[in-house]
């Protein structure tokens, strides 16, 4: 199940707010597409537009997931200044923390569905029948920018810029690393403790 489901707080992914937002057309969605297509990241104007839309729309509950977000030092900075602006306490920083070339093996084999979002593994967490979810029976999909070249680029942009949030968090005391190259339950059971502190 779902950390978000589990902790009954709702899950805010940026990547997956870009893709709705490119799905539905419109300049912000063309501008970000082209970053994403290419591995890079979209700009931190951007990004940092488009949680703070999502704050005003459903930050009035204070307890939330992000989840590919703050990806810069810059976003990490405009995130402090949110959560002071709204008085919310401190955020909970959690590193799951994976080697790039397992990284590379689990969304190079990643599925997902359109239809209810699950998500499966080729290899090591495959659908029932193939090509289908076992939740809701619609067709799985990869992302089309799941592919080698542009994970690689990813993976470098996490190096150059991501690593920045890292030494953010760490020095603000706040960063709870939790080894991901465990097994789902155990990687799972770990943030659980944290966020339940
Ligand atoms: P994800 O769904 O988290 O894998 O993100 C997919 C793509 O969306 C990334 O490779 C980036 O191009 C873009 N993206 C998502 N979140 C951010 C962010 N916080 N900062 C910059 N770009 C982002």
């Amino acid at each position: 199940m779902a950390l978000s489901v589990t902790l009954q707080v709702a899950h805010v992914s940026t990547g997956q707010l870009f893709r709705e937002t490119i799905r539905r057309g419109g300049p912000t969605g063309q501008a970000a597409q082209q970053f994403i297509e290419k591995g890079q990241l979209v700009p931190d104007a951007v990004v940092i537009a488009i949680v703070r839309g999502w704050l005003e729309d459903h930050g009035n509950r204070p307890e939330f997931i992000f989840d590919g977000f703050p990806r810069t030092t810059g976003q990490a900075v405009a995130l402090d200044a949110m959560m002071r602006e709204r008085s919310l306490p401190a955020p909970v920083v959690i590193l799951i923390e994976v080697p790039p070339e397992v990284t590379l093996e689990r969304i190079l084999g990643r599925l997902g569905c359109e239809t209810c979002g699950a998500l499966y593994h080729a290899t090591f967490d495959p659908p029932k029948r193939a090509g289908e979810c076992d939740k809701c029976g619609s067709a799985l999909g990869r992302r089309a920018d799941d592919n080698e070249t542009t994970v690689r680029e990813r993976l470098r942009w996490y190096e150059e810029l991501t690593l920045g949030v890292v030494a953010h968090y760490a020095k603000a005391a706040g960063l709870r690393r939790v080894d991901g190259c465990r097994g789902r339950q155990q990687v799972f059971a770990d943030i659980l403790r944290i966020v339940k502190g």
